[in-house]
């Protein structure tokens, strides 16, 4: 007779659970997996409050610029710091509470670069190599409290409602602040008018940055007495600032004692060729530069690792459109290809789409626009039309279709 089967855990007979699991040697019954589970969960929990981090994966710098690469063109000297910054940061997050000997600080980044050069773009992607809640607040918007505006807090608004206000997860989130240049400050003397939207601002942003437990409004607006208040502290939270600080290579020439740029003429210029300048000149810039800017010492050292991203040039333009995981024309296929259609760009077309860009000086955000007024058309009618199978876009469509668009009468920057 077969002998009678019983869980190897507590000993029930088959007869008596509603499920029982065979292993190679050993059964489990339902009950004892439920229990098992609880019993994880709770180690888990436990975990949690010790300061580690369960189900981290800490992933090597290496790894997340092979990542980003697949995404996101050029910028090797950006990606290669953001790496390191995240990946540090993070080993940060799992450094448990109690081994104080020595803190790892945290390692804020600003990122100085063009705009469309990709600086939203890489903070964008980092957050989902990581797998952290993301969101990205406009300094623009924000003033100091009490005037017109947002408070500063309104930021972790934004990441509590990306974390679908799981603050444990919102507190190991990344926020992007963008246009922070336009909170620099506006005069070198701060008494002469009051400064709301600027050094006021950049006062208000400091202790988000530094690490501290704030009171955020869940639903965002302005904060006021009888509202309900989620704690969320910012310790653990990474912040990417970027921006396009208009000018700053002049100041950074200035520095480095070269002569200005704008000013030098092509015979006397130091190196021939204005925006090769200006590429050599980004890659010097360093917290000094950003203090002449406008943005104050307190805040430069919040901000500890600093970075630069390439102006966009004619050939990474191209690659953008069609070398990223999601490039721009693999996008448009797929869409295509769902009506069952095959769309073609030639050589020639995707060249055009380039030189727009360059004209409009958008960096790769004029790409789109300029792909949707060639391609727009195509899409309103093909789909009902059931006997096209396919689609060639050559040079001659291409401006055919632009010149035809509202792009075509914009002013070329
Ligand atoms: P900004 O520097 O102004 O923050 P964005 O990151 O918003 O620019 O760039 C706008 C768009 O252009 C992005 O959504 C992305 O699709 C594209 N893009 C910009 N730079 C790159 C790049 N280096 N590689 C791939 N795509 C890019």
């Amino acid at each position: 007779m077969a002998a009678e089967v019983t869980c190897s855990f507590c000993g029930r007979n088959k007869k008596d659970v509603d499920l029982m699991i065979s292993g190679i040697h050993a059964h489990i019954c339902d009950k004892c997996v439920t229990q098992a589970s609880q019993i994880l969960q709770e180690e888990k929990k436990n975990k949690v409050e010790a300061g580690t981090l369960p189900n981290f994966k800490l992933i090597k710098p290496r790894e997340i610029k092979k990542f980003l690469d697949e995404y996101v063109i050029g910028q090797d000297e950006a990606k290669r710091v953001m790496s390191v910054a995240v990946y540090n940061h993070y080993k940060r997050l799992t450094q448990r509470k109690m081994d104080n000997d020595v803190m790892i600080e945290k390692s804020n980044i600003i990122m100085v670069g063009e705009t469309g050069t990709g600086k939203t773009y890489l903070a964008r992607t980092l957050a989902k190599i990581l797998q952290v809640p993301f969101c990205i607040a406009d300094a623009t918007v924000l003033t100091e409290a009490g005037y017109v505006g947002e408070d500063v807090e309104s930021i972790l608004t934004r990441l509590l409602q990306a974390a679908d206000y799981n603050t444990e997860a919102a507190e190991r989130g990344i926020v992007y602040i963008d246009e922070i240049d336009k909170i620099a400050r506006k005069s070198d003397n701060p008494s002469i008018t009051r400064d709301v939207s600027g050094e006021g601002v950049q006062q208000a942003l400091l202790k988000l940055l530094e690490g501290t437990a704030v009171n955020v409004p869940p639903q965002g607006g302005r904060k006021h007495p009888d509202q309900k208040m989620i704690t969320v502290n910012t310790e653990n939270i990474l912040f990417i600032c970027g921006g396009a600080f208009e000018g700053i290579s002049r100041l950074i020439g200035r520095r480095l004692n070269t002569r200005p740029l704008g000013f030098a003429t092509s015979s006397d210029s130091v190196h021939p060729g204005g925006d090769l300048d200006k590429d050599n000149l980004l890659k010097f810039v360093s917290a000094q530069d950003l203090k002449t800017f406008g943005l104050i010492p307190e805040l430069i050292g919040r901000l500890p690792v600093l970075s630069f991203l390439n102006p966009l040039d004619h050939e990474t333009l191209r690659k953008i459109l069609t070398e990223p995981k999601n490039a721009l024309v693999k996008q448009y296929k797929k869409l295509f290809e769902m009506e069952t259609i095959e769309l073609e760009f030639k050589e020639g077309a995707l060249d055009f789409i380039v030189e727009k860009a360059v004209d409009f000086k958008l960096g790769a955000r004029g790409l789109r626009s300029i792909c949707e007024a060639i391609i727009n058309d195509a899409m309103f009618e093909l789909p009902s039309d059931k006997t096209t199978d396919r689609l060639v876009i050559n040079r001659a469509y291409a401006e055919e279709k632009f010149n035809k668009s509202h792009y075509s009468k914009l002013k070329v920057a």
